[in-house]
């Protein structure tokens, strides 16, 4: 049975948080004379909302998610960590990986001193059986699901995600970095029936911020209040706050550029496809699509000479390059390229 307190780390839970003075005076005051701040206005001379009220609540309205069941991170590589260091004991628990899929996971264990447990996906890049997956778990800890999937595009059903974290005492991270490219449902509907699940999402991808870090949680509040408890006070800048909220006001702008972006996806997957030194292009749910070449080094040499960089996944798949959608402009240029090296 899944029991949160069971899972976080026993200093974790010991400790006793800093307490920031903005967080301490709640209200209207016209002297603060508590942090230590300059007088002087430059605009940022004042610390942040050390719990981002503001755009909580914008991305409440949007997700349909209460306050108190939202972290924000300085990126999500921030939520992932933060969830190791609450929630994976190291030498006790690990970090279970449906491979081949995003690198910052296993970064992250390891930082953390958390032992790897790698179940390897299908070969169309399904995941397994629910009894192998049973079979593999051995402790608790985390259990990543990327869904679409980086850097094999594909999604997972939420009713194996439900199946998953019932059979886990763990946490269960869902990262939808990508969701906003597919027309997958959010598992952020399961939270509600699901007590281990923690959904993660980003600002980085669909809304064109990778430069900012937002990095957004869901959860339970009392895995939520144990985050809170252990970021560090001011881990999202004024700056962040306030560009993130106007991005959240302009959604429908973000929108025509995700549709333009599922565009030309299919655009270059058919392009790609035609190709005689593409294997196989797979299709992909996320902004970049994943192909296997004959010759891939002849690939990325010839791009990198032309200045286009491409993703090498080799150490991952073979032969596999990932290739992000870029504008239409970009992609014609990827096209012609390709085209003339190999028709
Ligand atoms: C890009 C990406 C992220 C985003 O990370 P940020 O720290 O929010 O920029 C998260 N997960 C996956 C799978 C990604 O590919």
């Amino acid at each position: 049975m899944f029991d949160l307190e069971n899972i976080i780390r026993p200093n974790i839970k010991l400790l006793n948080p800093y307490s920031s003075a903005r967080e301490e005076y709640q209200g209207n005051a016209e002297i603060l004379l508590d942090a230590n701040e300059s007088p002087y206005p430059t605009g940022l001379n004042r610390y942040p909302d050390p719990y981002q009220s503001q755009l909580k609540q914008k991305i409440s309205q949007l997700k349909g998610v209460a306050v108190s069941n939202i972290f924000v991170g300085n990126g999500s590589d921030e939520v992932i960590d933060l969830l190791f260091r609450a929630f994976c004991k190291p030498e006790v628990d690990k970090a279970y990986l449906f491979t081949p899929t995003y690198g910052m996971y296993e970064v992250s264990a390891q930082i953390n001193n958390i032992k790897i447990v790698t179940i390897p996906l299908t070969s169309e890049f399904e995941l397994p059986s629910i009894d192998v997956i049973r079979n593999s778990i051995k402790s608790k800890g985390l259990l990543f699901i990327c869904s679409p999937n980086n850097p094999t595009g594909n999604t997972y059903s939420l009713s194996s995600v439900s199946k998953i974290a019932q059979s886990f005492d763990g946490l269960v991270v869902l990262d939808e970095a990508y969701i906003d490219f597919s027309n997958a449902t959010s598992g952020i509907s399961l939270l509600a029936k699901i007590p281990n699940l923690v959904v993660i999402q980003t600002m980085s991808k669909a809304y064109g911020l990778a430069g900012l870090r937002l990095g957004l949680g869901y959860a339970h509040d009392n895995i939520i209040n144990v985050l809170n408890k252990i970021k560090p006070p001011y881990n999202i800048n004024t700056l962040s706050q306030a560009k993130g909220l106007e991005a959240l006001d302009k959604v429908e702008l973000q929108k025509k550029k995700v549709s333009e972006i599922i565009s030309q996806r299919e655009r270059l997957f058919n392009s790609l496809n035609e190709l005689s030194c593409t294997i196989k292009v797979y299709p992909s749910h996320g902004n970049f699509l994943l192909a296997t070449f004959r010759e891939p080094q002849i690939i990325i040499d010839k791009l990198r000479s032309l200045g286009i960089i491409i993703r090498d996944r080799r150490s991952q798949i073979t032969n596999g390059l990932r290739i992000s959608i870029g504008s239409p402009k970009e992609n014609t240029k990827l096209i012609n390229i390709l085209k003339e090296l190999c028709p």
